[in-house]
């Protein structure tokens, strides 16, 4: 059986706050994926269905293995055009957030957004939101962000009437934030929502080609690269780690977007727990940290302890300020202390 996610009052409140506003920007994290934007653009077409004027917002570019979902070209990138956007945010009487739960997750475009007075509306899927929002719909159990915001349109405006464009966004994010259906994706709900995005007249197939069979040459030749030369094992911790400095990525003509994927390609190694992947950021001095676990190792709880950041018991990121060997050895003190929950030893 397929329950409503939103209470009437819910419903009520969340209604009053569309038909109340008359410039909407809709925002999702920076470097933003396939489910950022598969939200962001959904929630776009929904409310350009309904006359509203929305502008989307996003703090950073995003990959170009995304540019063929519908509505890109509206699109607009704040970190590009600061001043211009800072005029349209101040007009802004709305801000949806959505696929983040921390003003932080917004970069530059957090100052404007949260100056405003303007209410702002949540639909996330992380755990412990901030309280930044008016109305919040805050689910960690979801999928997706597009799961989530599927059950929305359909308690807001029903099945019906979402068109197909909008089924194109919403299946894009459920299918990258769960690997292909290959994790965070055993409830059957999940199944019964791309059972009615099909009716809508998706093409699965050719949305799957889209993201995925759309990289450059350099790509696969750094994805070669990775695991022939730079993939460290950690055999005794089922664990592994990958580094990518600003060199190597000039080398390999490095996009936006080249690094999706790749932490998640150690954990097929049998018996793998965790895969640890840093790569140095391009635009900013900081180490991006990315981790993926398989079964109920808490990628989250390392990434809060070591790392500054957070996200899903299976995959969690964050920031580091310190240079690269730093970095690497943080990563080993990480092991050690986790060790008995990586081997094995002891139940999470
Ligand atoms: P990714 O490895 O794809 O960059 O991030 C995986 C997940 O980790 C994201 O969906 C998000 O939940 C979380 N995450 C990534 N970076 C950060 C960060 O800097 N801070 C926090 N709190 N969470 C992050
Ligand atoms: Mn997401």
């Amino acid at each position: 059986m397929f329950n409503k996610i939103l209470s009437e009052s819910e419903t009520h409140d969340f209604l009053a706050l569309i038909q109340g506003a008359e410039n909407i920007v809709v925002t999702c994290h920076v470097s933003p994926d396939g489910d950022a934007m598969g939200a962001l653009l959904a929630f776009s077409h929904y409310l350009w269905r309904k006359g509203k004027k929305a502008i989307p917002v996003v703090p950073n570019i995003f990959p170009d293995f995304l540019k063929w979902m519908p509505g890109t070209d509206q699109v607009r990138v704040y970190e590009k055009h600061e001043e211009e956007l800072d005029e349209v945010l101040k007009d802004a009487d709305l801000f949806v957030c959505l696929d983040y739960n921390e003003p932080s997750r917004l970069l530059g475009l957090e100052k404007p957004v949260m100056a405003s007075n303007a209410p702002k509306l949540m639909i996330d899927h992380h755990l412990n939101p901030a309280d930044f929002c008016k109305w919040v719909l805050s689910r960690h159990e979801m999928s997706s962000t597009c799961e989530l915001l599927f059950r929305v349109l359909a308690d807001v405006d029903g099945v019906e009437n979402i068109t197909n464009e909008e089924a194109t966004c919403l299946y894009t994010g459920m299918m990258t934030d769960t690997g292909c259906f290959a994790y965070n994706s055993n409830r059957s709900d999940i199944y019964y929502i791309v059972g009615r995005l099909l009716e809508k007249g998706i093409d699965k197939d050719k949305i799957y080609r889209n993201v995925f069979y759309n990289y450059s040459a350099d790509r696969l030749k750094l994805m070669g690269y990775m695991l022939y030369v730079k993939l460290e094992l950690f055999p005794e911790y089922h664990a592994s780690l990958m580094t990518l400095t600003r060199e190597e990525q000039r080398r390999f003509s490095h996009k936006k977007g080249d690094t999706e994927g790749i932490v998640n390609m150690p954990l097929q190694i049998n018996k793998s727990k965790l895969s640890v992947f840093l790569r140095e950021d391009t635009e900013r001095k900081v180490i991006r940290v990315s981790m993926r676990s398989v079964d109920d190792f808490p990628c989250n709880k390392m990434a809060a302890e070591f790392f500054n950041g957070g996200g899903h018991l299976n995959a969690a990121g964050g920031e580091l300020t310190c240079s690269m060997e730093e970095a690497e050895q943080l990563v080993r003190v990480a092991l050690k202390k986790y060790a008995a929950l990586l081997t094995g030893k002891c139940k999470n």
